[in-house]
């Protein structure tokens, strides 16, 4: 996996001796010897991973990644902070200031590159959403609001062999407001993830003599699982199986003896970022459900319900309604424009509410409707758009204090065999063009010499 690689440090021998390591590795390497220095190359260069030293004169490493973490254009990009420092207190600060690991000096260069390519891995995802985000954002698509910065209501599992362990992990979870289940072995555990939603997974090594690294890579083959953050506990001695555990998927890890701050700060930095990813998610969902949705109405638009009439005669045929609302300009002219929008949504309300859910209710185009329906006898086709025909002319529309006869033509046509969506509608259109003629408030059904069949 290539990727590119910043390395912020104040001393020259070291940015030499890391940029060599990772050049060898193949990544690409630009390196940066201030914090106001590491900042532009982050903003200019778009880096997928940044190390960063803590200890620099002027801005300092926390500094630099909290500056990062609050701008929307390099917030996405993880950080590996690097220090002499071994206090605890100082690793937590770095977590706090939103940095996705810490790791001390001299760098174990084993260790740096597996927490780089799990790093890299999980940004792929994101930058994935992010990229399509974007373009929904260009084609006008609000995106919603970030996420709460807060984790409590998260749920997380966690999974010891140790009853104690467990105990003691869960009360430091709940201190954020995060709620714990427990499972004691694999087998429990992975019944309660298949049962329920997690926002974190923390794992021991030790589960089941040592299945915990098999539970968290049976999890990255599950679609439902793979966004789950995998948190591993290990010892000071399962080093090896640590690193085999980022190359399967965990996301990041804490030692024994754990340090309540410390799991903290890495718990809350695995939620917020699965959070960001589920919300990226949602606003993907939400784009793809505008793009084929008619903002006046909230029916289905032309577009969709084109693609879904293909669909149907891919699968042997379809039936077409298309519906046109009588004199609709004289509602316009006597009431305004505004009335005849909400004229419009009442129709469409009608329609949506005298039809079973399968069949697909769109708006055509102005004040004309189409309805897509499964292959019929014409004469049921037929009974349908009587059906609706009366339940628009039944009662009167209803805006304000203003109430409205309002009625519509319907045209309707069953697809002959091999037929087009085009011929389809042609169809239904002439049927429609005849109810028009015929004197309005009624149905016609296609007849042979309305379709024009190559
Ligand atoms: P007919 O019975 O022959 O269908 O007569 P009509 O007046 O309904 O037919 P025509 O196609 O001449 O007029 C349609 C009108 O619908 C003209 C247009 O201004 C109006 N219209 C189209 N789209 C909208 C819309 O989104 N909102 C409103 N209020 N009016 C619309
Ligand atoms: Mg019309
Ligand atoms: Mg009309």
């Amino acid at each position: 996996m290539s990727a590119r690689v910043l390395v912020v440090d104040d001393v020259a021998a070291n940015l030499k001796l890391l940029e060599a390591r990772l050049s060898a590795e193949y990544y690409e390497v630009a390196v940066a010897s201030s914090g106001p220095e590491a900042l532009r190359v982050a903003q200019s260069w778009n880096p997928d991973v940044v190390l960063l030293d803590v200890m620099m004169p002027g801005m300092d490493g926390y500094e630099v990644c909290r500056l990062m973490k609050a701008s929307p254009q390099t917030a996405h990009i993880p950080v590996v902070m690097i220090t002499a420092l071994v206090d605890q207190a100082e690793r937590v600060r770095g977590l706090e200031a939103g940095a996705d690991d810490f790791l001390s000096k001299p760098v174990d260069h084993t260790t740096l590159f597996a927490r780089v390519r799990a790093l890299l891995r999980t940004k792929q995802v994101l930058d994935a959403f992010r990229l399509r985000a974007e373009t929904a954002k260009d084609l006008g698509f609000e995106p919603m609001p970030d996420p709460a910065k807060t984790v409590a209501g998260a749920r997380a599992l966690i999974a010891t062999e140790d009853d104690g362990e467990a105990a003691g992990l869960s009360a430091i979870l709940a201190e954020d407001g995060i709620v714990v289940t427990r499972a004691p072995d694999a087998s429990s555990a992975w019944e309660r993830l298949v049962t329920d939603d997690y926002d974190l997974a923390v794992l021991s090594l030790w589960l089941d003599d040592g299945e915990g690294l098999r539970l968290a890579s049976r999890m990255r083959a599950q679609t439902a699982m793979r966004e789950v953050p995998v948190l591993l506990v290990a010892d000071l001695d399962q080093k090896s199986q640590v690193l085999r555990g980022f190359d399967i998927g965990a996301n990041d890890h804490v030692l024994r003896p754990v340090d309540p701050n410390e799991l903290r700060a890495r718990a809350r930095n695995q939620i917020r970022r699965k959070r960001y990813q589920e919300r990226l998610r949602a606003d993907l969902q939400r784009s793809l459900e505008m793009a084929v949705t008619d903002s006046l109405t909230g029916l289905r638009n032309r577009r969709y319900v084109m693609r879904h009439l293909e669909g149907l005669l891919r699968n042997g045929g379809a039936t077409v309604l298309l519906i046109d609302v009588d004199r609709f300009k004289s509602v316009n002219d006597t009431y305004g424009h505004a009335f005849g929008d909400a004229v419009l949504r009442d129709v469409a309300d009608r329609l949506r509410l005298h039809l079973r859910a399968v069949d697909v209710v769109a708006r055509y185009g102005g004040e004309e409707f189409i309805i897509a329906m499964a292959p019929q006898p014409a004469e049921d086709a037929a009974g349908v758009a009587e059906r609706l025909r009366g339940a628009l002319a039944s009662a009167p529309v209803q805006v304000g204090d203003t109430t409205l006869n309002v009625t519509a033509s319907i045209g309707v046509a069953v697809a002959m065999p091999e037929c087009s969506v085009d011929q389809l509608c042609g169809a239904a259109d002439k049927a429609l063009y005849r109810a028009k003629a015929n004197g309005r408030n009624r149905v016609e059904s296609a007849a042979p010499s309305d379709w024009a069949l190559p």
